[in-house]
């Protein structure tokens, strides 16, 4: 008889609850598909499993990019609730298959069921969720914030603070006034922060295909370290050639989602990188197929995210930490610098421009649960 132990079977999930939050937001922001103002509102999904071990995750939907948090709600409550209950946690690659056979898209609904299911296996194993997604190959990861404010003032402002943090990389959203208002905020910008500032652009689909060119030769004046999604995401032909014949590099971010998308995308050579998140492929593995797809292709890829919690924040940090071809930084900043307050029971991880990834079992840091009643205005299960 083998003396090797037999894996420890983890107790079933029994408990599922999924809670709708509002949540409030410091200011106003523009993008070229959208504004955001007042309140943000994601859904959290609680797991809880027979023996009391409690895994958590996140949805952060945006209507006019992703989907409705309604529909990721639902996806959640009355599809996925079938396909976990009653299942062992660690199981994750035939769960998300069952949630796959279940419900097509529903992108965010499958990453927070995969992150609560992640965060429960790696708290059984009593590893970093990054170490069952393939190992680290990095402890930090280089922090960018995003200026999307109509008031560049206090955009301004907020890059001299942000700055003095020590981060050293700043995304301009441009494209939602005209090319004048984003000219002088480049400008502006070069003025009055550090030489070794790495400023870059993400118009979010914002340019019209007309004459995206030559705005965009205007903008390289400013030495932008890529320019991220100009033309809307259907218009493979125009990102190609941009790509083509700009010196900046180009990212394609609306343009891809999947793993599909992606081998369509390197095969027909739309950008230089993709900027790749969890709520966007589903979940961390396929962010991690997307990954070496670019990678195949001779792609570089940025940490991106939605209007997230620091709990959807430590799902990218962990796949990004166990990605090496997710190499350009992330943009983990919304549960420190854009949420009035965040959902985490400790502060999200960032020290001196970068995010920290943790080193404690899981995801890393549990919702607060007190928080989080106070901000769900509906909840399910
Ligand atoms: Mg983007």
């Amino acid at each position: 008889m083998s003396d090797v132990a037999t894996m420890p079977k983890a107790a079933p999930i029994d408990r599922m609850t999924v809670s709708i939050v509002d949540l409030p937001v410091v200011s106003k922001r523009s993008h070229g598909i959208g504004d955001v103002a007042n309140t943000v509102r994601n859904a959290i999904l609680r797991l809880e499993t027979k023996d009391g071990l409690v895994g958590w995750g996140e949805a952060s939907p945006w209507p006019v990019f992703t989907g409705s948090v309604e529909g990721t709600a639902a996806a959640l409550d009355v599809y996925f609730r079938p396909v976990v209950l009653g299942q062992n946690p660690t199981h994750i690659t035939r769960l998300m298959a069952a949630a796959d056979a279940a419900l097509v898209g529903h992108f965010e609904a499958k990453a927070a069921l995969e992150m609560a299911l992640y965060d429960l296996a790696g708290k059984a194993a009593g590893l970093p969720v990054a170490e069952l997604l393939g190992g680290r190959c990095r402890d930090r990861i280089p922090l960018s914030i995003s200026l999307a404010n109509p008031d560049f003032t206090a955009d301004l402002e907020l890059a001299q603070r942000v700055y003095a943090d020590g981060l050293r990389i700043l995304k301009v959203k441009t494209g939602f006034a005209d090319q004048a208002f984003d000219l002088k905020r480049l400008q502006g910008l070069r003025e009055n922060l550090p030489e070794d500032v790495d400023i870059r652009v993400d118009y979010n689909q914002g340019l019209a295909p007309f004459d995206a060119l030559r705005r965009l030769r205007d903008v390289e004046a400013f030495q932008p370290g890529f320019i991220e999604q100009p033309v809307p995401g259907k218009e493979w032909r125009v990102m190609a050639d941009l790509t083509a014949r700009l010196e900046t590099p180009v990212l394609a971010d609306e343009s891809v989602f999947s793993p599909n998308d992606a081998l369509r995308a390197v095969e027909s050579s739309i950008a230089n990188g993709f900027s790749i998140k969890v709520m966007k492929s589903g979940g961390m593995r396929r962010g991690q197929e997307v990954a070496a797809v670019a990678e195949a292709g001779s792609l570089s890829c940025y940490g991106g995210d939605m209007f997230e919690t620091g709990l959807a924040h430590l799902a990218g940090t962990h796949m990004i930490a166990a990605s090496p071809n997710i190499s350009l930084g992330c943009e983990f900043y919304q549960a420190k610098y854009y949420l009035e307050q965040d959902l985490l029971a400790d502060p999200f991880p960032i020290e001196n421009g970068a995010v920290i990834v943790p080193e404690t079992p899981g995801l890393g840091i549990d919702v607060d649960p007190a928080r989080l009643k106070e901000f769900t205005i509906e909840s399910r299960g």
